[in-house]
């Protein structure tokens, strides 16, 4: 790709937000997930180091947190009320408003790239689906059986609310794996993207959608604001249209990212039961990772590609 080479650049990745006791976080663990989010930093990084889109770069992040089993997304996605996985992603791109989305797909080993396809390749903003696998065969995405998406402690967080009514957050119901992955970026050309990814809700009915796909609520971008990517109880992002709201309370109210976040996440979402953060980057390359909870799995780099990661309120924090 062409353009200038001397903008700044940054990214940014979530895997999840929630009631984390870092008391309960075995060192190896936390060593496993800051490896993990620090790689996908890595990845994002070296696409706007060579002068390649945000939406690249968000995507080959997020794949990176949908490979492992530790997040809830892609591989690692928890089960739903009949003890499948139906997962949700979303991409936006901020430069002409596209967006691609998918909506409870099964047996799609990326589906943040699946949501990219649908941008591209379809006349449509989001699938669902049968009709989203569909398009995976027939954009030839890999598949993969659904072995490659069990996981012991997935499945025994399940066995404790199954055949109730009862929906839990992945990351409220134990201190080993937690949630919905994402990726935020500016390329050097101005350029903004946001991608967000997930299984969802454990136990959670089927057909179900989250705020992850839907645009506006768990994923935004805008060239002239900002692109965010949400994580937490998906019901109140999705009632607080919360991305969006970032972008608005900056377009709108005139904002700094700082203020809008800080209002989306600490005085609109609470109300609504909305435990949870997000990931946000403006069009300067200021970076805000801000939840409301008392941890979010988090990393960033900016133009300089040193990659730091955090999960609590540790010191660091952009
Ligand atoms: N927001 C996701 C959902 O409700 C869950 C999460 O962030 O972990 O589907």
């Amino acid at each position: 790709m062409t353009g200038p080479t001397t903008g700044h650049t940054a990214i940014a990745v979530h895997g999840g937000a929630g009631t984390l006791d870092p008391s309960v976080l075995a060192p190896e663990q936390e060593a496993a997930y800051r490896a993990a989010l620090g790689t996908a930093v890595q990845r994002g990084h070296a696409v706007l180091a060579q002068g390649g889109g945000a939406l690249d770069a968000v995507e080959v992040a997020v794949r990176v947190l949908e490979d492992t089993p530790l997040f809830n997304a892609g591989r690692g996605s928890v089960f739903n009320a009949q003890g499948k996985h139906e997962m949700d992603a979303a991409v936006m791109q901020g430069k002409d408003l596209r967006a691609g989305a998918v909506a409870g797909v099964q047996n799609v080993k990326n589906p943040v790239s699946l949501a990219r396809l649908v941008m591209e390749k379809s006349n449509h903003v989001l699938l669902s689906g049968h009709g989203a696998f569909e398009f995976a065969h027939l954009h030839k995405q890999p598949l993969e059986d659904d072995a490659y998406f069990f996981d012991q402690f997935r499945h025994d967080q399940w066995q404790e609310v199954r055949g109730s009514e009862q929906v839990r957050l992945d990351h409220s119901m134990g201190e080993k794996k937690f949630g919905t992955v994402g990726a935020v970026a500016l390329d050097r050309h101005g350029n903004l993207a946001a991608a967000t990814s997930t299984g969802g809700m454990t136990n959670k009915r089927w057909g179900r959608i989250g705020d992850s796909p839907v645009i506006g609520a768990g994923t935004y971008a805008n060239n002239e604001t900002c692109a965010i990517s949400c994580t937490g109880n998906g019901e109140a992002f999705l009632r607080a249209a919360a991305a969006h709201d970032v972008h608005a309370l900056m377009a709108y109210k005139g904002l700094t990212l700082e203020e809008a976040v800080r209002i989306v996440v600490h005085e609109k979402l609470p109300p609504l039961d909305g435990e949870g953060g997000l990931i946000a980057v403006d069009r300067h390359g200021r970076l805000v990772l801000d939840f409301n909870c008392t941890g979010m799995y988090r990393g960033w780099a900016a133009t300089d590609g040193a990659v730091h990661t955090a999960i609590f309120r540790e010191g660091g924090r952009p």
